[in-house]
């Protein structure tokens, strides 16, 4: 009879594994993000009891109308590919920036909760010079302004846990790296999207701190997750146009950006101009994220949902694809805007 020896370096990988799988749950755990109707450790802590909100009655913030979000069980992904590919420290790095990120946006809209409610603050031109310029210094590629819709603010910000904002938006963009992107789908570009969310999330937050150093109020809603529907809030800040994809689409970028938004008290924000892109009539003509989604999630035709919000993919078609690859990105790598960039392209669409 042979006998086995012991596998050294399976046992040792399978160690690994469990480890890395303990911090991911440890970490969602601390975020609060866990599936309270599938997931054991949800159930339970479902079942806490919960503190009542501050902010009742403030009537300078804004609440959701029911819009509803989608929860995304950061559980479900396949940690596997982070592991063979030598991304472990890279990734733990990213997630750390993550959370610490979520966990101070949480900890200033908890303070800017308890503060009483106040008329919104005038602010001179002069302050909205500063704005650009402190987001530039942040490494903020787009900013734009819009009033905050409450069709648009959504029931449950899973990450955030923010139900109410002030008036004014601020619309903040981040670019995502082109070469990371194109290696799409797969563990590098699953990364790429997290390193933003991580990056943009820590501007965003600075910048609103920027604003309450100035005497005004900000709530910093955290790029990953987020309160309110931000592509929506980019196009209505004049930052670009919703291509087929659901993605919105830039001029600067294409569709290789993540948003974020800083809500404000400080007004009037400044005059948005209402650019025309393009995009859809070239979206029209193209529909290369259509026939290269692995998962049939891009809709034939956009669907009108009644409440003014416009669907473009099949949501859970798209999540569940999302969790096997590690996140996807193929909508985004096919699209001819982030391939060849926005002007090339409409001069094509212009020949
Ligand atoms: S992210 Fe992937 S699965 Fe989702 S719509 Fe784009 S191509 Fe399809
Ligand atoms: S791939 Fe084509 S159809 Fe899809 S969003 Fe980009 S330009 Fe529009």
């Amino acid at each position: 009879m042979i006998e086995r020896k012991p596998n050294k370096t399976s046992f040792a990988k399978r160690r690994m594994k469990n480890a890395v799988k303990f911090i991911n749950q440890i970490s969602l755990l601390a975020l609060g993000l866990y599936d309270t109707e599938n997931s054991r450790i949800g159930k339970l802590a479902g079942r806490l009891p919960r503190k009542r909100k501050p902010g009742e009655g403030r009537t300078d913030l804004k609440r959701s109308k029911g819009l509803k979000s989608k929860f995304i069980d950061l559980n479900k992904f396949d940690l596997e590919p982070f592991m063979e590919n030598k991304m472990v420290t890279r990734s733990f790095q990213v997630f750390g920036r993550i959370v610490s990120g979520v966990l101070k946006s949480r900890k200033d809209y908890r303070k800017e909760l308890t503060s009483p409610s106040r008329p919104p603050k005038p602010a001179p031109p002069e302050f909205w010079k500063e704005i650009y310029t402190r987001a530039e210094s942040l490494g903020i590629g787009l900013i734009g302004f819009a009033p905050v819709d409450e069709n648009l603010i959504f029931t449950s910000d899973f990450v955030g846990k923010m139900d109410r904002l002030y008036a004014h938006g601020i619309v903040l963009g981040m670019e995502m790296d082109f070469t990371a992107i194109d290696s799409a789908p797969g563990p590098e570009a699953g990364l790429e999207a997290m390193r933003i969310y991580a990056e943009l999330g820590v501007a965003t937050n600075r910048l609103a701190d920027f604003i309450r150093s100035r005497g005004y109020r900000a709530i910093a809603c955290h790029p990953l997750g987020g309160p309110i529907l931000y592509p929506a809030m980019a196009v209505r800040a004049g930052l670009g146009e919703m291509g087929r994809s659901g993605l919105l689409i830039t001029k600067k970028y294409g569709p290789r950006q993540r948003l974020s938004m800083v809500a404000t008290d400080a007004s009037p924000l400044p005059e948005t101009a209402a650019p025309k892109f393009g995009i859809a009539e070239f979206c029209d003509k193209c529909r290369k994220c259509f026939s290269a989604c692995p998962a049939g999630a891009v809709l034939k035709e956009p669907v009108g949902k009644g409440n003014g919000i416009i669907s473009r993919i099949d949501q859970d078609k798209c999540i569940r694809y999302f969790y096997e690859a590690m996140g996807c990105s193929i909508c985004l790598k096919v699209c001819p805007f982030h391939q060849k960039g926005y002007e090339q392209v409409i001069k094509t669409l212009k020949n």
